[in-house]
């Protein structure tokens, strides 16, 4: 039996997981990293969390592995999934992180969008990047950087500076930093940065020149599966990293949407839908991304994905438990959901720092309507569960309104669809069935698949498609017609009053 590592270095925790050649999880280890949130709007991750985590959840994993009487050297390979757009910049002569790593989510950069909306080519962005132009991706992240931190700012004058997503940071670190650290980005990540065209998949001299960034700071682009090099040193030494996948991009890999037209939904601190939509990339006029989904070897074709981002779906359940103290761990908002019918007419809102698609509304702030004497924590808890829910009605009307047909089934996976009640509502909200694979940890199966397929683990998708499915729990609609479309006018209502909430 062979095995492959996966690490999964999401926003709010690192993992490290072992799958076997069936695609089954055989063990694993996570751990839970600081959020810095030095200012309103503003977090970030220390870089060395995000590396640390991940050699500390390998070594757990690697050892569990062993006392289960496996043999760690029949681990082959492992594959990286990462937080996407995370900004990262260090000194490539030292290694250091020149600041810490600006999250994806981070809205300093606003002021900038703003300035950078006025430049004449500004239109002409999406159809060569394939995204508008907004915080959440790294091209302002890496500007506000050189503009605004001296140390940065010295290290790109001196020719001193590297710059690189969550994926680039790993990998040339594990690869040996310094003395042979391997300096590359795979095709998803670099489809979110804004500096990447979308269809040559090269960096674009047009985007470098219009954000400004010299192309020199810049990892190479490589395929999502093929190796990259060997890890170094640590718990993972000697083992080639074979794969690599923005996180999203892992989870329709690992939920085997290998088909035009499949389409899968994560709801971990953001929601991320992701449409297979095959070997073009398709541009939507209804506020969808258009991204690469894979690109399993150097000479293969890509697949590209249309996308529909919720900035906040279990990001409100962690807001409920470690901001209102209304709950005291992540599962409990589903005892207290469970103990109400409905939310007795009250709409929340979650747009902590703005909203993401299909709305693109960077003044939009959370909101909560529709409170009475007669509201009560149990009603707060299912809105909080609703608003992801709703949000991806949102998205999911923008990719019909888009011309894609509409959806039988959404596959679903990510930290809140553990919550029974989440997933139900989500029938509910869309009218049509909700399907959750028992094993929900695709994001890392998606990256393992990847790592597999470039070393001959499994010979193709195919080989892939046929491995042992795992058990699913389906959910299917309860309400009627009339009172879906009753809730949906009432979530449109609140989003409205979202907006001009900024100065
Ligand atoms: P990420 O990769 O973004 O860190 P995860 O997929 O690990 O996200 O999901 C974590 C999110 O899911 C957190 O915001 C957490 O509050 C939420 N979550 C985890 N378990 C549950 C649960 N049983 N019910 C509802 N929400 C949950």
């Amino acid at each position: 039996m062979q095995y492959i590592g996966a690490i999964d270095q999401g926003t709010t925790s690192t993992r490290f997981l072992i799958f076997d050649q069936q695609g089954k999880l055989v063990t694993s280890h996570q751990v839970e990293f600081e959020q810095s949130c030095q200012k309103p709007g503003w977090i970030e991750h220390d870089p060395y969390d995000l590396l640390d985590s991940a050699i500390k959840c390998a070594d757990e994993a690697m050892r569990k592995f062993e006392w289960m009487g496996n043999d760690p050297r029949d681990v082959k390979a492992i594959g990286i999934a990462n937080q996407r757009e995370t900004t990262l910049v260090w000194d490539n002569r030292t290694g250091e992180p020149l600041h810490n790593a600006i999250v994806w989510g981070d809205t300093r950069t606003n002021k900038l969008v703003k300035r950078f909306a006025k430049k004449p080519d500004a239109e002409i962005i999406q159809r060569l990047c394939g995204l508008p132009l907004h915080n959440y991706f790294s091209a302002l992240k890496i500007r506000w950087l050189m503009d605004n931190v001296e140390k940065v700012k010295t290290a790109f004058d001196k020719e001193k500076a590297m710059f690189g997503t969550v994926d680039s940071w790993l990998v040339w670190n594990l690869t040996g930093g310094v003395q042979s650290g391997v300096h590359v980005t795979d095709v998803t990540n670099a489809s979110r940065t804004m500096l990447m065209n979308i269809e040559t998949r090269q960096w674009d001299p047009q985007l470098l020149d219009f954000f400004d960034i010299p192309a020199s700071i810049l990892p190479r682009i490589v395929s999502s599966s093929e190796v990259y090099g060997k890890v170094k040193w640590g718990p993972l030494e000697g083992l080639p990293i074979s794969g690599c996948l923005g996180d999203q991009q892992a989870a329709l890999v690992g939920q085997k949407c290998f088909s035009v037209g499949e389409v899968k939904n994560t709801y971990g601190t953001g929601a991320f839908l992701l449409f297979n939509v095959g070997h073009k990339p398709v541009f939507s006029t209804h506020g969808l991304l258009s991204t690469v989904a894979y690109q399993f070897g150097p000479d293969k074709s890509p697949v590209y994905a249309l996308e529909g981002s919720v900035s906040v779906a279990g990001g409100a359940v962690r807001w409920l438990k470690d901001n209102m103290g209304i709950i005291e761990e992540s599962s409990d908002i589903n005892v207290l959901a469970s103990k109400v019918e409905d939310t007795g007419g009250v709409q929340f809102i979650p747009a902590f720092s703005g909203l993401f698609a299909p709305y693109w509304r960077d003044d939009a702030r959370g909101v909560l309507v529709g409170l009475t004497q007669y509201t009560n924590k149990y009603h707060l808890s299912r809105a909080v569960l609703e608003a992801a829910c709703f949000s991806t009605r949102a998205i999911l009307d923008a990719m019909k309104n888009d011309g894609n047909l509409p959806l039988k089934v959404l596959k679903a996976d990510g930290g809140m669809s553990n919550s029974d009640v989440c997933m139900q509502i989500q029938a509910d909200v869309l009218g049509i069935t909700v399907e959750r694979p028992a094993m929900n940890e695709t994001t890392a199966l998606g990256a393992a698949y990847a790592a597999g397929l470039a070393i001959g683990v499994w010979k193709d998708t195919d080989a892939i498609q046929k491995l042992t499915v795992d058990t699913k729990d389906t959910f299917q609609p309860k309400w009627k017609t009339d009172e879906r479309e009753k809730r949906y006018a009432m979530w449109e209502a609140a989003i409205e009053r979202s907006y001009g909430w900024t100065d």
